[in-house]
């Protein structure tokens, strides 16, 4: 029997990036062992397993990264929300304020079904910019969403208020 990682041993903090007064925390290191990205996905996947998701839908690009282990564990699908100029079909598409910055983010429109339970992935909760334009597109195209993951939650920017009413799994908090 192993013991379970304590995952925020393996996230980086690194103030003034990418630009100054943002503290940023990376994952890099939870990504580069082995033990503590399987930890991470199987308690995604666990949760994936306990709303039902049938398709999981990420932003880039670190929403892919936590996303599609967890769709090849279950055997359902992956559809990638990217940033303009990637997607070669039709798509829907929602401009959204960031942290830092502004940006917009694209679906095929064919990605998600009507009715269809959509699990969101990504790394990180700031303010909720980013989830709350994946989730839009999502609705827009009929799609349910049952339930959000984040491998971290930056509590302070209050993303979960910009959540309201979906459910959200992180699974460390600071
Ligand atoms: P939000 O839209 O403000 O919630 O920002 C979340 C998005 O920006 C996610 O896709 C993150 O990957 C990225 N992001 C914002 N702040 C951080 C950070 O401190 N570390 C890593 N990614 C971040």
């Amino acid at each position: 029997q192993t013991m379970a990682l304590n995952l925020k041993d393996y996230v980086a903090s690194y103030p003034d990036f990418p630009e100054p007064g943002v503290f940023f925390r990376d994952i890099s290191p939870l990504l580069e062992n082995g033990e503590a990205y399987k930890q991470a996905t199987n308690e995604i996947v666990d949760y994936a397993k306990k709303i039902g998701a049938e398709v999981i839908v990420g932003p880039e690009a670190r929403g892919f990264i936590v996303g599609c282990p967890v769709a090849y564990e279950l055997g359902i699908g992956f559809a990638p929300a990217r940033k303009k100029g990637k997607l070669p079909g039709k798509t829907v598409k929602e401009t959204y304020g960031l942290e830092y910055g502004q940006s917009a983010l694209y679906l095929h429109e064919d990605a998600i079904k009507q009715g269809q339970k959509v699990l969101v992935t990504d790394d990180l909760l700031a303010t909720g910019g980013t989830l709350a334009a994946t989730i839009k597109l999502i609705e827009d195209l009929g799609g349910v969403v049952v339930g959000t993951a984040f491998l971290v939650e930056l509590t302070k920017l209050h993303g979960r208020d910009k959540l309201k009413g979906y459910d959200i799994l992180s699974l460390m908090k600071y």
